[in-house]
């Protein structure tokens, strides 16, 4: 299992998705490369486990197909709050493309499979205990290396030893995901508005689906907040839905930017890199592009390359969740927004095409210019 060689042209620390994908990117450059993780697979982490059609697009660019691979097919977004009393619910379709949910064991899993067919050297069971100009420190022997990429989540150790740890922005929430053993009752990844929490509801098999509940407070778990949600408490237990055997699994969520994400020859890719806030489902979608980047830089030899491009790739998403979490704050502004997004659909069409990729700010602000109005005189 652990297969450490005495030297490799990438060093990848951490066997995630982010670090799989860099590392796939990587050898499809021709580089011998080695990814290492203290735990084994198939690795779980808790996850909203939606993949966005533009991570759909930026996996299938590194050769993943994640479509037909066991996933299950969403073709949009619901917003559902009924925090006031009054059920409002709006939706759309994503313009191109569908979203996918999978199981974070079975993403893992895909992703294993296609770095070993890349060649990939994976050496799992590897604890990295420190980096320096010889190389990589794993178990306790330096592995030279020319580039060394840190793929090692939300509190990465490399980013502090490589001096990186200096952010723009900091802040977090708290999440914690659970399976049921219920049919997606819904063609559409279910966002739910509580008071100060979120429910997003991902189908993740034909009949699983996957329920995240992302909050400010690290105490509340998803059997204090259901009362607050009386729809999908009723689909639950109604329908017979049960647990299917994962124990509920908690992250931080992380809004978090980087000064900077290279320094010499160590880069950061995926979460170690910064995130965006969970309630946007662009993780996976980030840590994809961050890969194909890096890819590209480490061909050219030049890590400026993937600062610069890191940098725009995190604009969108880090818009879209300040724009989620703004309504997150303000339950009344929230309401009034969904209320007028419903009677008109086509600017709730708007935002995910923008949240997606597909149409730019501009356009979507010039388009929706009689949308202020409304939420004013609502
Ligand atoms: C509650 C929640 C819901 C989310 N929902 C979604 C969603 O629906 N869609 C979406 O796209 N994104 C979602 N995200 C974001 C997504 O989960 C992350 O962006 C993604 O997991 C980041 O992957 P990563 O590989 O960077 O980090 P991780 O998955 O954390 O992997 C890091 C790896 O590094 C290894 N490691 C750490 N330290 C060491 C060491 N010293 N030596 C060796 N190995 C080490 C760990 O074992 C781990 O395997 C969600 C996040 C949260 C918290």
């Amino acid at each position: 299992m652990n297969r450490l060689p005495r030297s490799t042209d990438v060093f990848v620390i951490g066997g995630g998705p982010a670090g799989l994908a860099a590392a796939i990117a990587a050898r499809q450059r021709g580089f011998a490369v080695t990814v290492a993780d203290c735990s084994i697979p198939p690795i779980d982490k808790a996850c909203g486990e939606g993949v966005m059609p533009d991570g759909v697009v930026a996996a299938r660019s590194l050769g993943i197909e994640l479509e037909g691979a066991g996933a299950q097919p969403f073709r949009g977004i619901r917003f559902c709050d009924r925090s006031a009393g009054i059920p409002t619910h709006v939706e759309a379709a994503f313009p191109k493309g569908q979203g996918l949910g999978l199981r974070r064991t079975a993403l893992h899993q895909i992703m294993v499979e296609h770095a070993a067919e890349a060649g990939v050297n994976l050496a799992w069971g590897a604890r990295i205990t420190g980096i320096g100009e010889e190389g990589v420190v794993a178990d306790g022997r330096t592995v030279r290396t020319r580039w060394i990429v840190g793929a090692d989540g939300s509190h990465s150790a490399v980013r502090r030893w490589a001096g990186l740890d200096a952010c723009e922005r900091d802040s977090r929430r708290f999440g914690f995901r659970r399976h049921y053993g219920v049919a997606p009752w819904s063609e559409f990844m279910e966002i739910h508005w509580g008071e100060a929490c979120q429910l997003y509801i991902t189908p993740v098999g034909p009949r699983e689906i996957c329920v995240a509940l992302i909050s400010r407070n690290p105490h509340l778990r998803l059997d204090d907040v259901l009362p607050q949600f009386p729809e999908v408490s009723q689909r639950l237990a109604g329908s017979g839905a049960s647990l299917t055997g994962t124990p509920e699994r908690g992250a931080v969520s992380a809004s978090r930017r980087l000064k900077a994400v290279c320094r010499g020859n160590v880069a950061l890719v995926g979460d170690a890199s910064g995130s965006v806030d969970a309630i946007t489902g662009e993780g996976l979608c980030l840590l994809f592009q961050h890969a194909v980047a890096l890819g590209g830089a480490l061909e050219d030899g030049e890590l400026g390359l993937y600062q610069a491009e890191h940098r725009r790739i995190g604009r969108r998403p880090e818009f879209m969740a300040d724009l989620m979490l703004f309504l997150d704050h303000r339950g009344r502004l929230r309401r009034r927004a969904l209320r007028a997004m419903a009677s008109r659909p086509h600017l709730f069409a708007g935002m995910l095409a923008m949240h997606v990729g597909e149409l730019s700010r501009f356009d979507f602000f010039r388009n929706s210019l009689s949308f202020g109005w409304r939420l004013v005189t609502l």
